[in-house]
């Protein structure tokens, strides 16, 4: 592929917007954007079409899209089954022999585990029906808590084939939050392992589901043996994966499930308050990420795709399975760390499988970043056509290091905008139009539609203030339907603040030029400095531009003249803090953003607090500052940061 063109806007500003080359355009499944025109006259019928295209139907519907507010409804009465679009199809065409799932593992060296279609559709047959023989049925709720192997996958695909509801926790949860989830979803069973790798030591996982399963509904733990590592039995109670399989049938009728019945349910990752039971159904959610895989990353039977999101996150369910299955991709999924035996191990597994799409996130990217160019060095990394990322605004300073040094200038960077409760990716450029800019998401996914509203519900335009992204009407396929057990929180989370006719979604936005969103953090990290509205994306933006900063956070802080005031809390690369560099930041905002926002103090922290899904918990930070109770604190990863933080701010308890 050709170098990217470049095209310099002046009068923005904004120095990189980047428009697909040629080859990419020729390429991509997307190159005309009079689609978005198309799709924007009649959004459902646009989605009746793709429903049609890209899924296999048992029934067809008979109403493409009832709205009952809050709730709304997608292919009323089509009938169908998600495993058995990711699996049956493909394993029962050309794609048979193709891989499906190249399990890359740990400890490094042990060869990868691939699963080709006619693999997955083998394992999920009698992994459905070792379910169903354990009493599970259609409607149950099954938690599965298990590492990145692809045993993962199956028992998700397993779930979706009997009709029965998976509510996935990330494996590096605690007994007692992966206790909260299953009590919350009332599961009738657990899918686990003995244990995993996690830089070559072995981690006990069943310890964690013995403490978290005792008093629940839990009836069976089906243990997979991935480390042969001695841990506690319950007889009756606890069974092991291959014994079962070996006994199980090898085919198990899928269940002809309602497009409105629950796929899954998923707890969101807990940035701003405790995770909630988000819901997603079948029709429209699985409609959703297939055409958001083939679209965004442009798709093809020859690519090699690689999302590096953990299986316990919204990501990894439509990106590591559901999307990639369904459009009969191969995928790599990574059981290990990316510093693990070396901090390049990342692009040794991108040349060695000969990965052409990444799909990342931005605490990994700095990540690398931090680490040092010299890491990638030695790699071939032409193999990569489309680059993407996901899970936070990505810094000008990281998208630029992405698109250069990963992608070698050659391959879009795809900002990809969307929530656990969206399903699917809402807002992001599609690779065969463009364009790409640093810091802008780019447009609505065709047949979707967003806005930002002011505090009166008043629509923005082009040149104002950030203010409240919503969705409008009618709502992505993709959507949630609710939130398990909590009707009340529903409402008052998403339809409450513009009404039933905007969903809310909690994020702060801008617009960079004509329909090209860009995303400036959420509403509770915009603060209010004498009088002007200011995002901590645009603050952190200009601090992490400079060389020494490795990452930043920047969150309000009460000021008696100027209402609020913004605090800087920077982690640098290798350089001892001092007043000069604080200064030297501070004149960079004030150069970048005028003397209104300059930062009142910059604290040299090591750590940021963060989610274990690795987003910044500004929350935390914003409590620290103004000595009030820190809240909910389960899914902070690195807890000892807020202790160091404290003595830092000389927070009060
Ligand atoms: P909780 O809702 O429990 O606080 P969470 O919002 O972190 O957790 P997710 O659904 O995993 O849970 O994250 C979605 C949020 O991540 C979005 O609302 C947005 O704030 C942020 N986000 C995701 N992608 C992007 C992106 N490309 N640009 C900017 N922000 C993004
Ligand atoms: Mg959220």
């Amino acid at each position: 592929m050709r170098e990217i063109t470049k095209w310099v806007v002046e009068d923005t500003g904004q120095k990189e917007v980047f428009w697909p080359s040629e080859e990419m355009k020729r390429l991509a499944w997307v190159n005309d954007a009079s689609l978005y025109r198309q799709a924007d006259e009649d959004p459902v019928a646009f989605w009746a079409e793709r429903a049609r295209e890209g899924l296999d139907w048992f029934r067809t519907w008979d109403e493409t899209y009832r709205r009952d507010p809050p709730y709304f409804k997608w292919f009323v009465g089509g009938k169908l089954n998600a495993c058995y679009n990711c699996v049956d199809r493909h394993a029962k065409s050309w794609r048979r022999n193709k891989a499906a799932i190249i399990g890359v593992r740990e400890p490094t060296g042990e060869p990868a585990k691939t699963l080709t279609y006619h693999d997955l559709y083998r394992e999920v047959n009698r992994f459905a029906n070792v379910l169903k023989d354990l009493g599970v049925g259609r409607g149950d709720r099954v938690s599965i808590y298990l590492p990145m192997i692809p045993e993962a996958q199956i028992a998700m695909l397993a779930c979706a084939r009997i009709g029965a509801p998976h509510s996935v926790v990330f494996s590096a949860f605690s007994a007692d939050s992966l206790k909260d989830r299953i009590e919350d979803a009332g599961s009738k069973a657990l899918v686990t392992c003995d244990g995993y790798y996690r830089r070559g030591r072995a981690v006990n996982l069943k310890d964690n589901a013995d403490r978290a399963v005792e008093g629940t509904t839990v009836a069976h733990v089906v243990v997979f043996r991935r480390t042969g590592q001695e841990v506690d039995w319950v007889e009756g109670r606890d069974h092991w994966w291959h014994e079962l399989m070996e006994g199980a049938e090898p085919y198990c009728e899928p269940e002809v499930m309602d497009s409105e019945d629950t796929l899954y349910i998923l707890y969101t990752s807990g940035t701003t308050g405790r995770p909630k039971g988000v819901i997603h159904t079948t029709g429209g959610y699985l409609t959703q990420a297939y055409w958001t895989t083939k679209w965004d990353f442009d798709l093809h039977d020859e690519d090699v795709f690689w999302c590096t999101s953990d299986i316990g996150w919204v990501t990894g369910h439509t990106y590591n399975v559901y999307g990639p299955l369904s459009v009969g991709a191969t995928q790599i999924f990574y059981e290990g760390a990316p510093d693990f035996p070396d901090r390049g191990r990342v692009w040794e597994i991108i040349e060695r499988h000969g990965v052409t799409v990444f799909y990342t996130a931005p605490t990994l990217i700095r990540m690398f970043m931090g680490w040092g160019d010299e890491w990638l060095e030695g790699h071939d990394l032409t193999g990569l056509r489309l680059l993407a990322t996901v899970g936070e605004p990505i810094s000008r300073d990281a998208w630029m290091w992405y698109f250069e040094q990963v992608g070698g200038c050659r391959c879009p960077v795809i900002d990809t905008w969307w929530q656990t409760e969206t399903g699917s990716t809402l807002i992001n450029a599609l690779p065969g139009i463009g364009p790409f800019i640093p810091t802008v998401a780019g447009r609505s996914f065709p047949g979707t539609r967003h806005e930002i509203l002011d505090d009166r519900g008043e629509a923005l335009g082009l040149g104002d203030d950030p203010g409240y992204l919503v969705q409008r009407g009618p709502f992505g396929p993709g959507m949630l339907r609710g939130i398990f057990g909590n009707p009340a929180m529903y409402e008052e989370n998403y339809w409450t603040r513009f009404g039933h006719d905007a969903y809310f979604s909690s994020d702060g936005a801008r617009y960079f030029s004509e329909g090209n969103f860009r995303l400036t953090g959420r509403l509770d990290d915009v603060m209010k400095v004498a009088g002007h509205r200011l995002s901590a994306a645009e603050v952190e933006n200009a601090i992490a531009t400079h060389p020494d900063v490795a990452e930043c956070a920047v969150v309000p802080a009460p000021h008696e003249i100027k209402g609020e005031t913004p605090w800087a809390f920077v982690r640098l690369k290798d350089r001892e803090p001092s007043d000069e560099l604080a200064k030297e930041l501070t004149d960079q905002v004030v150069k970048v953003l005028g003397p209104t926002c300059r930062p009142e103090r910059i604290v040299f922290t090591a750590a940021v607090p963060r989610t274990r899904s690795g987003k910044i918990m500004r929350r935390i930070l914003k409590s620290l500052v103004r000595n009030e109770p820190v809240g909910d604190t389960t899914t902070i990863e690195n807890p000892e940061s807020v202790e160091d933080l404290k003595t830092l701010v000389g927070y009060k308890e």
